[in-house]
């Protein structure tokens, strides 16, 4: 049943989405980053309206720990949580949803070598210093790993993983091997040696421009 995502004020706006319930273990995560991953739940990014596989904040909650974001003891958490005040859950499923865009809108102007817009960045910071304020040290063998607090720990926490991931990603390296998927727009890290990926995934856009010159090819 494909229901409507309730109006965006400001970064989903220019393009209408559409949800509709999605089995998410079987999700492609072909990113190759949580956070290229997480812009990568909506399919695909050249069709209107696109479709959003993150339908509430159950599914985000689904997506995360299927992605890696978080435990499956956070899910569970995260879900009681979301029970007993499904408004804070709601509200959180929304700002999820602008963040998201707002990371696609960085990394888009990161391939494009065109500005960020202001009000993405703004988003994204505001986001990382949220989260990163929850980051703590946790003594593990014979060294330390960082661990978020369980302080504050509530339904924004689910945010935390993607938003550091988004960071460490676009000042590192890494990010040079930043592509798009010129079929369905789909952000993915090119990890081959002489960067020649071109498709999201060969099973599915790169099969299916296979078949489309094949077809063109026979025709003419
Ligand atoms: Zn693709």
């Amino acid at each position: 049943v494909a229901r409507e995502l309730p109006e965006p004020q400001d970064t989903i706006g220019k393009k209408g989405m559409m949800s509709t319930r999605h089995d998410l273990t079987q999700i492609q995560l072909i990113g190759g980053d949580l956070s290229l991953d997480f812009v990568n739940s909506v399919h695909d990014r050249f069709e209107e309206p696109a479709e959003d596989y993150l339908g509430d904040f159950a599914d985000l909650a689904t997506w995360a720990l299927v992605a890696g974001g978080i435990s499956s003891e956070e899910k569970r958490r995260l879900e009681n949580l979301a029970r007993n005040n499904a408004q804070e859950a709601e509200r959180v499923y929304a700002e999820a949803l602008q963040l998201r865009e707002a990371i696609h809108a960085l990394y888009v102007s990161l391939l494009e070598g065109t500005e960020v817009p202001g009000r993405d960045l703004e988003r994204v910071n505001r986001w990382l210093s949220g989260s990163m304020a929850n980051l703590v040290l946790e003594p593990r063998g014979e060294r330390f790993e960082f661990a978020w607090s369980e302080a504050n720990y509530g339904l924004e926490s689910v945010l935390w993983p993607l938003t550091r991931s988004i960071a460490a990603l676009v000042t590192s390296d890494r990010v040079d091997r930043l592509k798009q998927c010129p079929a369905c727009g789909w952000l993915f890290l090119d990890s081959s040696k002489n960067m020649s990926r071109r498709w999201c995934s060969m099973e599915t856009c790169g099969n299916r421009a296979k078949a489309r010159r094949f077809y063109q090819q026979s025709k003419s």
